[in-house]
């Protein structure tokens, strides 16, 4: 499909560690300058490590300790007062001070909600979550501002439109086509670049939302697809997609094109590098997304392309990993091959709003992963109804990914024998409808030993 592209747009979403203090913000700064004069609308996350510790900070309300909660509350505050401090000049510094003051007010208000309460809804946890990021894009304007650049700082909630799913809330994308031509282009037409927070949303009537944890790519992604950016830049803290994750391979080698379908793959797998949905606006409006270090922003990074690299022939492009996988065996030999049963069993996750990640089928069992347990007992409740159930925790998927493995036979076969060099046992096989993935569940205690080998086995000692 040909649509209208604007050329002149780039969306630029800065992970956490991209604005984790004073030295990143000044990285974003020349990185944003070097766009200039382009359409720019800057997505930023909160600073790394702030909404775990928001997190942390509500749960820690919830079990009861109220004082411990407000001793993580006042050294989030630090952090951000000492950043800004670092940033910026006297004319802003105070007023940009005051309303990071005022947010944490906020946040300690919600905390003695809470309390007394005792209670802390989905609601409650989106609205505390909610502000890393507006605390982030606050004090990133502001240091644009201070370095020359004229820019405007756009409240997400006003534009990422979402269903009330709390915790995950779906966008409702022709409303934010809508509000984005209202808040972002008048602001682009007058040359100033938009700073706005990736993550946060707000359904129709106002109340705060996120979009699922990693979810800024997404927020970027969207922002992109409904104004047809010319590209999505994902500035984050490695050179862009490698060929595993390079905490656990530490030669892992720098992919320079992916297919979307590749990238989709990988995300949904595990390579945190990217939320799984952000390929999904991209893809459907064919707009390139680019993966880049702003550590190193002369490094060309990866290009995610709709066809990818026809030119490259690697069979296997790279290796992702998930741990915390839950795997649940239904077992029904009464049932199994009657009509209608596989459809019964999906529609309980689907009841339950979970997806499934893996899924082989023997004669008489399925076998299916999740990726983590809420309402876990639930559901077992309701599969209990039509089999024999089986849950196995602690357990983890190990992905491998690349378009040529479509064409190419035996790679199965040298997975297989890789791993049982080491005595690592598989517990599921998966091929997936895409017939780009070989998708394997072992042991979590096996994962990071099964990426290493199942890389030297592919990529060879580089
Ligand atoms: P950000 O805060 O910028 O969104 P994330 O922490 O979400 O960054 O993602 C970047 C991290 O993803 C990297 O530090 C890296 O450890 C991890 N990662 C996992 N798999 C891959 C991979 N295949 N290639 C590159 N990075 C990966
Ligand atoms: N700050 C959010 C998170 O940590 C969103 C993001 O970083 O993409 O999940
Ligand atoms: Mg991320």
């Amino acid at each position: 499909m040909n649509q209208w592209i604007n050329e002149q747009m780039n969306i630029m979403k800065f992970g956490g560690t991209s604005v984790e203090d004073a030295n990143a913000i000044h990285r974003l700064i020349k990185i944003v300058r070097r766009e200039l004069p382009k359409q720019i609308i800057v997505v930023g996350s909160a600073c790394s490590g702030v909404t775990n510790e928001l997190i942390r900070c509500a749960h820690t309300v919830k079990d009861g300790s109220e004082s411990d909660a407000m001793n993580i509350v006042e050294s989030l505050k630090k952090r951000h007062i000492n950043i800004s401090d670092e940033l910026l000049k006297e004319n802003r510094l105070a007023e940009v001070n005051r309303k990071i003051e005022e947010y944490f007010d906020e946040i300690k208000n919600i905390v003695r909600g809470v309390n007394l309460l005792g209670e802390l809804t989905s609601r409650t946890l989106d609205l505390i979550t909610s502000y890393g990021e507006r605390l982030s894009s606050l004090i990133i304007h502001s240091a644009l501002e201070v370095s020359g650049i004229r820019s405007s700082l756009v409240n997400a909630r006003k534009v990422m439109i979402t269903d009330s799913y709390f915790g995950s809330a779906k966008p409702l994308v022709d409303k934010i086509e809508e509000r984005a031509k209202k808040y972002f282009l008048p602001v682009l037409e007058n040359n100033q670049v938009v700073i706005t927070q990736g993550f946060i949303g707000a359904t129709e009537q106002g109340i705060t939302t996120t979009i699922g944890r990693g979810g800024s790519d997404y927020s970027a992604a969207l922002f992109g697809s409904v104004l047809n950016a010319e590209i999505i830049q994902i500035w984050t803290d490695v050179d862009g997609m490698m060929s595993a994750d390079p905490r656990i391979v530490h030669e892992a080698r720098l992919i320079r094109k992916l297919s979307f379908n590749e990238a989709s793959e990988l995300a949904y797998f595990g390579a945190k590098i990217l939320h799984p949905n952000t390929i999904l606006p991209a893809v459907q409006k064919n707009i390139p997304v680019k993966i880049l270090n702003s550590r190193r922003p002369e490094v060309e990074g990866t290009l995610i392309l709709k066809t990818g690299d026809s030119d490259d022939k690697t069979v296997v492009k790279s290796i992702a990993s998930k741990k915390g996988i839950i795997v649940i065996n239904i077992a029904s030999s009464r049932m199994f091959l009657a009509h209608g049963f596989l459809a019964k069993l999906f529609s309980i996750f689907a009841d339950h709003e979970k997806s499934v990640d893996v899924v082989s089928t023997s004669e008489v069992s399925v076998s299916l992963t999740i990726d983590n347990d809420k309402d876990l007992e639930k559901i077992k409740i309701d599969l209990d109804q039509i089999g024999e159930i089986r849950i196995a925790k602690s357990k983890g998927i190990v992905c491998i990914v690349g378009e040529g493995l479509k064409k190419t036979p035996g790679i199965a076969a040298r997975a297989f024998t890789a791993l049982a060099k080491l005595n690592i046992n598989i517990e599921m096989i998966s091929e997936g409808a895409s017939d780009i993935n070989l998708t394997l569940v072992v042991n979590e205690s096996d994962v990071d030993k099964a990426v290493r080998v199942l890389h030297d086995e592919f990529f060879g000692n580089v």
